[in-house]
């Protein structure tokens, strides 16, 4: 697929690379390989819908129907303010904020759900605030999204919504808890794609136990919705030269779009 025009200028703009055949519309057999910002590829070929089965590791204990009760009905200001609040789970015991999340006000196209907050994060009580949240902010432009502002198209929120002490990864439990937020979250923002940022992210809405070069790549399925794993951002300020394969994630999330 070769890039309009608009998408040309903007993602120039971003501090992207394009290579030279893909400005001329020819599709690139490969990334250009820069050492700064984020190095385009040519877009990945096909969407492929795989349907493997979820294995028996998945994750199916359900929710604790008291926290079900109490976000069914609620909207997205209520949501927020409930969860602020929330006891559903351990991992209440030692945050210092519940992130809700933040992006799109009503409907988003977008809903990109990352691992815990690090612990900035939980402090300021928002999910990628810092530099690398200003990496997937231009990471989401490049790729049509923003979730910033009255116009936002995306929403971010966390896999569960409390930092698990000393960074640890959640406890299936807590997963389990906190599902029942995420997926009120869902209904009330209704996205047409989902996109995991992380390895226990991508674990969790997969319910695979692989490693997340071999979640990416392909399109699985969530709650009915489209889902694509990539690299968590704070792991491409440490690793760069994984932008391009990032880069190709967003391609095939926004090509999903395009898929009747
Ligand atoms: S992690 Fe989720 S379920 Fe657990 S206390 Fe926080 S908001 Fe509630």
């Amino acid at each position: 697929m070769a890039w309009d025009a608009r998408q040309r200028a903007m993602l120039a703009e971003m501090g992207f690379r394009l290579p030279a055949a893909s400005q001329a519309g020819v599709a690139e057999p490969e990334a250009e390989v820069e050492p700064d910002p984020i190095v385009v590829a040519a877009p990945p070929p096909a969407v492929v819908r795989v349907s493997a089965p979820m294995p028996a590791a998945a994750p199916a204990a359900a929710p604790r129907p008291v926290i079900a009760a109490s976000f069914a009905g609620l909207d997205l200001p209520a949501l927020r303010e409930a969860v602020s609040a929330c006891r559903g789970c351990g991992l209440c015991a030692q945050r210092r904020h519940a992130v809700f999340g933040g992006g799109a006000l009503q409907r988003a196209q977008w809903l990109v759900v990352t691992d815990p907050v690090d612990d900035a994060d939980d402090a300021a009580g928002e999910v990628l605030g810092g530099e690398a949240g200003r990496l997937l902010d231009r990471m989401l432009l490049a790729a049509g999204q923003s979730r910033t502002g009255e116009a936002a198209t995306a929403f971010v929120t966390p896999i569960v919504k409390c930092r698990p002490p000393r960074g640890r990864p959640p406890q299936p439990a807590e997963l389990d808890a906190c599902e029942v937020v995420l997926a009120r979250q869902v209904e009330l923002l209704q996205p047409r794609v989902v996109l995991a940022l992380g390895l226990q992210a991508a674990r969790r809405l997969t319910g695979l136990a692989e490693p997340l070069g071999r979640l990416r790549g392909r399109v699985h399925s969530w709650r009915e919705l489209p889902l694509v794993v990539t690299y968590h951002p704070a792991y491409l300020l440490r690793s760069p030269a994984d932008k391009a394969g990032a880069w190709d994630d967003l391609c095939l999330a926004r090509r999903t779009l395009q898929t009747p």
